[in-house]
């Protein structure tokens, strides 16, 4: 069996694949082949809920293995055997394509949806890889990278894109006039001589390795999947989505959602953050002064940069820094309720408590509020819009320090922490313990 589609589904063998036993009229209906071959993987949990019965299904089932891997601790190989299954390669790689038509006519390129089905790919992609036998993985490897044109006397700009996007670092190529070395022949014969007292095998092994191959072959092909998903997106305006593909969408958005609410949750409530109501009370110094209002200088970027970042965590998401991030105010906060209600008026209370008033001199701060809040640049939060810009982190203490110092007035809960959030955390903590909180307010 030819594997390069188990390793790169836009190969030009997945293309075929795809292009003869595709039929979107199918995407939902039961697959018998599919389920055979999950019942013949060994070491698969074959308990109804684990097992995909179709190929819209076992799409989803690639986002719940993606997120479980990356967040669960007790995720259990177990229940996703079927995926390192060679024989799953013809139905996958459909469902990848089936995948790719929904995110990329459901999400925004830079959508947090996008970007998570294409990290699935890379890091799915490394762990077949590591599956495989050592000489098989090696021959795929080589055979995948010319492919993708990498080969001998390739110049080390054809890896720009993926040092751009910072996935691989300048420092971990091996370079020789301008060309990557990646073979031990090439290696080799370009410094066999320039090494004393150490074999020169094992320096190639230290300097490029099979490892430095392999993040390549995945990164290139998470930028084709990303270009591939940009180019449908293109062509989508001109035709009609299929209704399955439409409903493979928004099972995507469904599964990310609540899978991410319960990661979410589950960091939130990690080391005793707790999300919940608002504690003015607790505020450490330099927020309590944001909010009562910043003179001129320092103005903006108090409001900006740290309230808006510091009230939309503390109350949605106090536990981001013993999370790996990855989420998004919706996540948490469905219908903006929270946001619209409760975070907004807040930090427009502390602008207008500003000298002069903040939006009165600059209403477009406004827009800059809501882009921290990861819904792109416009006067409202909106979930058509959500991803387009980040939901930016609270600052540390030491650039609140170094950029707003007349803000920071520490006492007594301000040592040993380094983020206005853990003092918010020791702060609420002790008003909860001496009974100084209503039952109401702890509660979302
Ligand atoms: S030490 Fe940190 S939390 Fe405390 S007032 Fe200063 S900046 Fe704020």
């Amino acid at each position: 069996m030819n594997l390069i589609p188990y390793i790169n589904p836009l190969s030009d063998e997945s293309l075929k694949i795809v292009s003869q036993n595709s039929n979107l009229n199918e995407t939902f209906e039961y697959n018998n082949g599919l389920v055979d071959t999950i019942n013949r993987s060994s070491n698969q949990n074959l308990e109804s809920s684990h097992v995909p019965i179709s190929i819209g299904d076992l799409a989803i089932k690639r986002i719940n293995w993606y997120i479980e891997r990356k967040n669960n601790k007790n995720y259990k190989l177990s229940d996703y055997s079927y995926l390192f299954n060679k024989d799953i390669l013809k139905f996958d790689v459909i469902a990848f394509h089936m995948l790719a038509q929904a995110v990329a006519t459901k999400f925004n390129i830079s959508s947090r949806e996008t970007k998570l089905f294409i990290e699935s790919e890379g890091s799915l992609i490394l762990d077949r890889l590591n599956r495989l036998l050592t000489n098989e993985r090696q021959d795929m490897v080589d055979s995948i990278l010319k492919q993708l044109s990498i080969t001998q006397g390739s110049r080390w700009t054809i890896l720009k894109d993926i040092i751009d996007n910072r996935n691989l670092s300048l420092t971990n190529l091996c370079i020789n006039n301008g060309e990557i070395i990646l073979s031990k022949e090439d290696f080799l014969n370009a410094y066999n001589d320039k090494f004393h007292n150490r074999r020169p095998e094992s320096m190639y092994d230290m300097l490029v390795g099979e490892n430095l191959k392999e993040q390549i072959v995945s990164n290139m092909i998470m930028l084709n999947t990303e270009n591939y998903i940009k180019m449908i997106k293109e062509k989508s305006s001109f035709v009609n989505i299929h209704s399955n593909i439409e409903k493979l969408g928004s099972d995507v958005e469904k599964t990310i959602s609540e899978e991410m609410t319960k990661y979410s949750t589950f960091y939130a409530n990690a080391n005793n953050f707790k999300i919940g109501k608002l504690i003015r009370e607790a505020f450490p110094p330099c927020i309590y002064n944001t909010v009562n209002g910043v003179s001129s200088g320092g103005r903006n970027d108090a409001i900006v940069l740290l309230l808006t970042s510091f009230v939309s965590y503390a109350r949605l998401y106090p536990g981001i820094f013993a999370s790996e991030g990855g989420v998004k105010v919706s996540d948490i906060d469905k219908n903006l309720v929270i946001t619209e209600n409760e975070i907004l008026p807040l930090i427009y209370e502390a602008a207008d408590n500003c000298t002069p008033p903040l939006f009165e001199d600059q209403p477009q701060e406004k827009i800059n509020i809501i882009s921290k809040l990861g819904f792109g640049m416009h006067d409202s939060p909106d979930l058509n819009h959500e991803g387009e810009t980040k939901w930016y982190t609270p600052m540390s203490c030491e650039k609140i320090k170094m950029h707003l110092p007349q803000l920071c007035k520490a006492d007594k809960d301000c040592k040993k922490i380094n983020n206005p959030l853990s003092c918010y955390g020791i702060k609420k903590n002790r008003l909860i313990r001496e009974g100084k909180i209503k039952e109401e307010e702890k509660k979302n």
